[in-house]
């Protein structure tokens, strides 16, 4: 395409005059001027080849250029004319043969195309003695010489150059017309060419763009093909790993974090918008700056050094600090997808958490297995519990022996203040979360303590112990029987969730079975003590309780006495009135010695109907006043028999006091027992003191 506007901008300069004029025409034209003028003309291009000739002059074809010597004048004359062509429009000579010649230039675009000539011609009527003079000079045949000579047209020099300048002008306006034409025409052709060049570059063109094109649209189809199934894999990897039963998360080389599924939402809470790098989750995730530190940065290193493959990348077991504040424990793998990545988070929360229960259970299955105090039981419990979520506070009331009341059983993490001003509250609807679920036997939810009626008397005591919720759940026995409340306390209002109802429910249920067990080793233990058919202490039990009373009365030198009794004449009771009537007068009996005795004596059953009694800080005298006391009372206790008959018994009583020779249980029970066979042997229902300083009779006291 350079090439032709190269030669669009730049017309052809090669051409000639015959490549301009139509020579026929011309010629023809110039004919008929002859013919009309006389006057005779050649035209000769740039190379000096004759292009036209009309009208030659004999006088020069048949005799000058015939001649070497006139020739030579004609040349002379030609090389004149040539040489003085470019001075002037024209340029005449006069040849030293006789003739005048004219010669002018035709010049197109300041070049010379052609040279017009006129000649010969005379401006005046031939010197015909000349001309005799040159004929026989030249050997010309003298009259046919003269004959040409007068042929020779004479033309005034003064009409040469009027007729000089319409030849110029005729040549060079039909040169000039025919450059335009021959301009027009090269341009065309050019322009054919060029045009040619053109559709056929137009034709390549269309065609090149038509193949491109097609492969563009063919590249066009198989990239949206490709990007639909890239679309649809994304998608369906998108919804792969969405549904994945796992959390799952995604980095970049640079820590950026890529991708998180909806499981992982689901599990920690956190988006993407908490989550821009990987730094941003362990802050978030593991609060605890020693545990990330220690645990969670040299696992991610050794993930990193496992990249290469040859080893498997590191499993960390972990708890995760949720964004609602919720822990959960989770197993991580990590795998590498080229250089981003890939975070499995497995959910262990539930078995990581039943593991821990087990493990909190057993412990303190294995305090109540071993018989631990009650207080370090629960204690236990409650610590355990706390230590599931560090925002819960604990506390275990027990229910009263009275079974109206609950006293604090645990409760290490609530202020001293509080547990005081609890202990010993009565339970009943709407006494805060413990008092109405001891009531209801039902779990009681306060989210809110300061909004809810249940704490309307206690909202101030909580708000000064910085407690905001209580959920609170009755402890009951195996049977369903009420053992006290198990109470879960946050400083925030806050509801529970699944999770925190089920560890309640664990916490009560253990509560349960440890109180349950205490309850029943305090049942056995007074069973193993006590006699069951007076309820009295047995008497192993009797002998262990005054062991204690002997040695604290030495110690702090006070006095101590000891009563021994039977009953009379017990046998014949039996017999009279059967066995059963028999236990019923044991029993009675025994109820009496309780109603009649201080709280602080110790009565015992010995064996059959024989019993004892220790009176703590009490001289002989008094224990003599509290003993006729005491048989009086039963003297005055009516038996009813089971046949409805009424009847009354008598007892026979010994007593020893502690004495220097007389200072262990064993010389007491002695001793008394000593006393007492006196009081049979001296007729029955009285006293007898040992050494026998006292006695009464059934008359009454006597000295
Ligand atoms: P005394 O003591 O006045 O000499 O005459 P006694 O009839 O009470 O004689 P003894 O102490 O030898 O008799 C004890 C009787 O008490 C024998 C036994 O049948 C009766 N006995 C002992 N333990 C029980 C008991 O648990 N229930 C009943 N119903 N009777 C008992
Ligand atoms: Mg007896
Ligand atoms: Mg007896």
């Amino acid at each position: 395409m350079s090439t032709g506007t190269h030669v669009i901008n730049e017309p052809r300069m090669d051409y000639r005059f015959t490549d301009l004029v139509d020579i026929d025409k011309f010629h023809r034209m110039l004919a008929s001027f002859y013919q009309a003028t006389g006057i005779l003309h050649g035209l000769v291009d740039h190379e000096n080849k004759v292009i036209s000739a009309i009208g030659w002059q004999e006088a020069c074809t048949d005799f000058h250029r015939q001649h070497p010597l006139s020739n030579t004048r004609c040349l002379e004359s030609n090389c004149y004319l040539s040489e003085h062509l470019h001075q002037a429009s024209f340029v005449g000579s006069t040849c030293k043969n006789g003739l005048v010649d004219y010669a002018t230039p035709i010049v197109i675009e300041g070049k010379q195309l052609a040279t017009l000539y006129f000649g010969q011609i005379l401006h005046e009527a031939p010197d015909l003695d000349y001309f005799r003079k040159q004929a026989r000079e030249c050997g010309f045949e003298k009259e046919s010489y003269l004959a040409a000579i007068r042929k020779v047209p004479v033309i005034p020099r003064e009409r040469i150059e009027p007729i000089m300048a319409f030849y110029v002008e005729l040549a060079q306006m039909l040169a000039e017309a025919g450059l335009d034409r021959l301009r027009q025409r090269d341009a065309e052709q050019r322009l054919a060419v060029l045009n040619q060049g053109l559709e056929q570059a137009i034709e390549q063109r269309t065609e090149e763009l038509a193949a491109k094109n097609q492969l563009l649209t063919r590249e066009v189809a198989e990239r949206r093909r490709t990007e639909r199934a890239l679309r649809d894999s994304q998608k369906q990897l998108q919804t792969l790993l969405d549904s994945s039963p796992t959390g799952i998360g995604m980095s970049d080389v640079d820590g950026k974090i890529t991708y998180i599924n909806r499981k992982f939402i689901e599990l920690f809470g956190y988006d993407m918008e908490d989550l821009a790098t990987v730094e941003d989750w362990y802050r978030l995730a593991y609060p605890d700056k020693d545990f990330r530190d220690k645990v969670v940065r040299a696992w991610a290193r050794e993930a990193i050094a496992a990249k290469s493959g040859e080893r498997r990348p590191p499993i960390l077991e972990a708890p995760i600090r949720c964004k609602n504040g919720d822990t959960r424990y989770v197993i991580i793998t990590l795998s590498w997808v080229d250089d981003y990545r890939l975070v499995n988070f497995s959910d262990i929360t539930g078995r990581w958490l039943a593991e821990r229960r087990d493990r909190a259970r057993n412990a303190t299955l294995e305090l109540i297995a071993k018989a631990a105090p009650l207080r370090q039981i629960l204690h236990s419990i409650v610590l355990n519990v706390q230590a599931e979520d560090q925002r819960m506070l604990c506390s275990i009331l027990l229910l009263d022996g009275d079974g109206r009341h609950l006293r604090n059983g645990a409760a290490p993490n609530l202020p001293d203040f509080y547990n005081q001003a609890i202990d010993g509250v009565e339970i009943g609807y709407g006494v805060g979360s413990c008092g109405t679920a001891a009531h209801t036997r039902q779990r009681v939810i306060v989210a809110d303590i300061q909004r809810h009626p249940h704490w309307a008397a206690f909202k101030d005591l909580a708000a000064s112990a910085g407690l905001a919720s209580c959920w609170s759940e009755p402890i009951l026995s195996s049977k369903g029987r009420l053992l006290g409340t198990f109470a879960i306390y946050h400083r925030q209002p806050s509801e529970p969730n699944a999770a925190a109802l089920e560890l309640i429910g664990h916490a009560a249920n253990l509560a349960s079975i440890a109180i349950e067990r205490h309850l029943a080793d305090a049942e056995l233990e007074h069973q193993a003590h006590t006699d069951f058919l007076t309820e009295l202490a047995n008497r192993r039990r009797f002998i262990e309780l005054a062991t204690t009373e002997v040695a604290r009365a030495q110690r702090y030198r006070t006095s101590v006495s000891l009563i021994m009794f039977d009953i009379d004449h017990f046998k014949a009771v039996n017999d009279r009135y059967g066995h059963k009537t028999g236990d019923n007068v044991l029993h009675k009996l025994a109820a009496t010695v309780r109603q009649t005795l201080r709280d602080v004596d110790i009565a015992g059953r010995l064996g059959g109907e024989e019993f004892a009694v220790m009176l703590p800080e009490t001289g002989a005298k008094a224990a003599w006043d509290a003993a006729e006391r005491l048989r009086l009372a039963i003297a005055g206790t009516e038996m009813q028999a089971e046949s409805a008959e009424r009847f009354h018994v008598t007892i026979s009583m010994g007593i020893a006091t502690l004495t220097d020779a007389a200072c262990d249980i064993e010389t007491l029970l002695k001793n008394a027992d000593e006393a007492l066979y006196t009081a049979k042997n001296n007729g029955r229902d009285q006293v007898c003191c040992f050494p026998g300083v006292f006695r009464s009779d059934p008359a009454g006291y006597s000295d």
